[in-house]
């Protein structure tokens, strides 16, 4: 379809403005006749710089307006996407909507999109005449893409993998803007705080450790946004309760990647522990997968390998862990590093991976940016 006139909403917030950086990056504004910008709290201000000309921001709620445009691209939220797009579909608007909020990711009537993995889907829902294309939770989309290779129906290993247990550190940016404003302010805190006997060479280090884990207790750390110390600490609770012994972010684990991988009636079981670290915007994970056959190291290596043009293979040496599968390595990139791969003592069809992904980009941007090339016939 020709991109008419594409509306988006959220596109100041953190995923936003990512989304905005690298839709200039790669050009995609020229492939659309009316771009439109929306906000829900500066109508009739400039809008972004896209190199352009464009009209004054309008407001987010406006259906007429928006009922007017052929696509429409969310990163605003979850609130914004249950009140505006119920109301859309119900006046009968049919155009494409394109969410990175998690809203309606398990509607049938919605696709998950991740191209890479799984651009069957994606074209199976545009032929039966989906309109709801939603980007998956920034971890699983990163698992998913690591993982293609033993995953993946496109390279016949559809059935590889028997189970995968995951341990997840998640960075701060999965918490908003704000909540990576407030690890760096309670970072400087923990700083300030023994910076002086840090200094001292003659300093005790059971008295620099004191004055750490003072300053973490203390009320000055700021906790307004994230609600509890993470400078210096560790979350083993990412998201809702869901009264069952698992958080939400667990449960998505399981039910999103069988549905990005379309396998809903024949599900991996995927078990995850979620825990937030404190890093800036690279999700990293630890697989334990058990296989469904016995197959030699350096098989697996090269089934992972293939995946997708964005999975690098890091040699499981320490200098090549440390140096190639860090967030302080990943950050920005579009790389999507797999190392650690090794067989376990628990059995022949045991392996351990883990992998580091840029939550910010194919956990979150980047797949919506790519949904809009598809709807045009673009190149990807
Ligand atoms: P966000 O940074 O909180 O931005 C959302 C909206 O907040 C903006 O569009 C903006 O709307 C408003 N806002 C108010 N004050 C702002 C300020 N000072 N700077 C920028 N924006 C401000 O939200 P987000 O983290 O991008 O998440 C958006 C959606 O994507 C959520 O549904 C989230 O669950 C989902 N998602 C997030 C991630 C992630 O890593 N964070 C990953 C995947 C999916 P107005 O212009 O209308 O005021």
């Amino acid at each position: 379809m020709k991109l008419n006139r594409v509306g988006f909403v959220g596109w100041r917030g953190m995923v936003g403005s990512v989304l905005l950086q690298r839709m200039i990056e790669e050009d995609d504004f020229s492939l659309i006749e009316q771009p439109v910008f929306y906000t829900t709290s500066q109508t009739g201000q400039p809008g972004p710089d896209i190199g352009r000309e464009i009209q004054p921001l309008q407001e987010a709620f406006d259906l007429e307006s928006l009922a007017s445009l052929d696509v429409i691209v969310t990163c605003q939220g979850g609130d914004y996407t249950a009140e505006a797009h119920a109301k859309l579909r119900q006046q009968g608007w049919n155009g494409y909507w394109i969410d990175a909020a998690s809203s309606l990711r398990m509607s049938a009537d919605s696709t998950i999109i991740l191209d890479p993995v799984n651009m069957p889907v994606i074209e199976q829902g545009l032929a039966n005449g989906q309109k709801d294309f939603i980007g998956g939770n920034c971890t699983v989309s990163l698992m998913v893409m690591a993982l293609d290779g033993l995953l993946n129906s496109d390279l016949g290993n559809a059935d590889l993998v028997e189970w995968i247990s995951v341990a997840t550190y998640q960075a701060i940016s999965g918490g908003g803007a704000r909540q990576m404003r407030e690890l760096v302010e309670q970072m400087g805190v923990v700083n300030r705080a023994a910076s002086d006997l840090v200094k001292n060479p003659a300093s005790s280090i059971l008295d620099i450790d004191k004055a750490v884990i003072d300053a973490i207790r203390s009320d000055q750390l700021p906790t307004g946004e994230i609600g509890v110390p993470l400078a210096g600490n560790l979350l083993p609770w990412i998201d809702k309760d869901l009264d069952s012994g698992s958080s939400r972010e667990e449960w998505k684990g399981a039910v999103e990647t069988n549905k990005i991988l379309g396998r809903e009636a024949k599900p991996i079981p995927i078990e995850s522990t979620c825990i937030r670290v404190g890093t800036m915007r690279c999700h990293s994970q630890s697989f334990t997968i058990k296989l469904k056959k016995d197959l030699p190291l350096d098989e697996i290596e090269q089934i992972l390998e293939q995946g997708n043009d964005w999975v690098t293979l890091v040699e499981n040496t320490r200098e090549a862990s440390l140096a190639k599968l860090t967030p302080a390595s990943v950050s920005g990139t579009l790389t999507i590093p797999v190392g650690r791969v090794r067989k376990l003592n628990l059995g022949a069809r045991y392996i351990s991976a883990f992998t580091v992904g840029d939550q910010l980009l194919w956990g979150a941007a980047e797949p919506l940016r790519r949904m809009l090339r598809i709807l045009d016939h673009s190149s990807l």
